[in-house]
């Protein structure tokens, strides 16, 4: 079980994503062959907010869990499902032998009314992972914010709906992408004395390209440390240098983060097996 491993070893795991055209969705299995290679304890593939595209997740979960052998957590949102929705992925990720998932509530699709938005079937996390508890066997993690979520005006009140998460059955927590070590330890204590037991994963992304650290500040508002936004100053307009300095600042932070006896180490791979190849080889 993943949480098991999370609290005997060091972990490193991997995360994937469906390829949005579905004419680059054979290029996936390709990859997954070369990370399976790289042995990682897990693989974990994401899932659309809005859930219809739920077969592409199973299917990669399934390829990874019964072909490579490894450990396959299959990411769930509910903001855009149903009770019965979530019911129907969960009895095929059993179907495929797939028995963890990492629950979220995912984010508000743009296409969702206000009105749908404030019906939604699960107002939280927690609630979805309430509802999987009771409903199903499967084993659930859930996410967590070493800056908070971006919702949340207090990383206090981003802690308490941490604990409800764990108190709903969350296993373990994965977390955001960061790039300043110090905000994930100073997280790590926080979320200690609010009495968070189960193992948390280190979420780290590599930044390759000036264009990427932009859309990742977009995308998850993680703070961007004044040496990696220098990195991206000095390298950014020379991709194959800007890309060795962007894993190699990756690599600097789970080193640093691994002495410093973390659970595990997430990798947000971008699909991308040369730059995971490279990271393993350093790590
Ligand atoms: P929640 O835990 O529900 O939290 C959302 C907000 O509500 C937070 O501000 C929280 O503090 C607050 N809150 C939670 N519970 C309560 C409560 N009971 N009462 C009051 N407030 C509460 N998105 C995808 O669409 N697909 C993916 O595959 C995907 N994978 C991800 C993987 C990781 C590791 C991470 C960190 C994020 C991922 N996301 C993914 C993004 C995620 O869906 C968004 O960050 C989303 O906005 C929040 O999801 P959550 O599960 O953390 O939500």
């Amino acid at each position: 079980m993943i949480k098991d491993m999370l609290e005997d070893n060091r972990t490193v795991s991997f995360e994937v994503f469906p390829p949005k055209k579905d004419g680059e969705f054979k290029s996936v299995f390709e990859l997954l062959d070369t990370l399976g290679k790289l042995s990682p304890d897990f693989i974990s593939v994401t899932y659309g907010a809005g859930g219809s595209r739920s077969h592409k997740t199973v299917e990669i979960a399934s390829y990874i869990q019964n072909t490579l052998g490894i450990d396959a957590v299959a990411h769930m949102t509910c903001v855009g499902s149903t009770r019965e929705d979530l019911l129907s992925v969960a009895d095929s990720l059993r179907e495929n032998n797939v028995t963890h998932v990492l629950a979220l509530r995912g984010d508000r699709p743009k296409d969702m009314s206000d009105e749908q938005f404030a019906a939604r079937a699960f107002a939280h996390a927690s609630d979805m992972i309430d509802f999987l508890r009771e409903n199903t066997d499967l084993y659930m993690g859930g996410a967590c914010y070493p800056e908070k979520h971006f919702e949340s005006f207090s990383m206090e009140s981003d802690l308490n709906s941490l604990k409800k998460k764990q108190e709903a059955g969350a296993e373990y927590f994965i977390s955001q992408m960061f790039f300043d070590n110090d905000y994930y330890y100073s997280f790590l204590e926080k979320a200690d004395k609010k009495g968070i037991t189960v193992p948390i994963c280190a979420g780290i992304m590599p930044i390759t390209s000036a264009k990427q650290l932009g859309t990742t500040i977009t995308l998850s508002g993680s703070s961007i440390p004044k040496r990696l936004s220098d990195l991206v100053a000095t390298y950014g307009e020379n991709p194959e240098d800007m890309r060795k300095a962007g894993i190699d600042y990756a690599i600097r932070q789970i080193l640093d983060l691994q002495e410093n006896g973390v659970n595990g180490i997430h990798l947000y791979t971008m699909n991308r097996a040369k730059m995971a190849a490279e990271i393993m080889a350093a790590i």
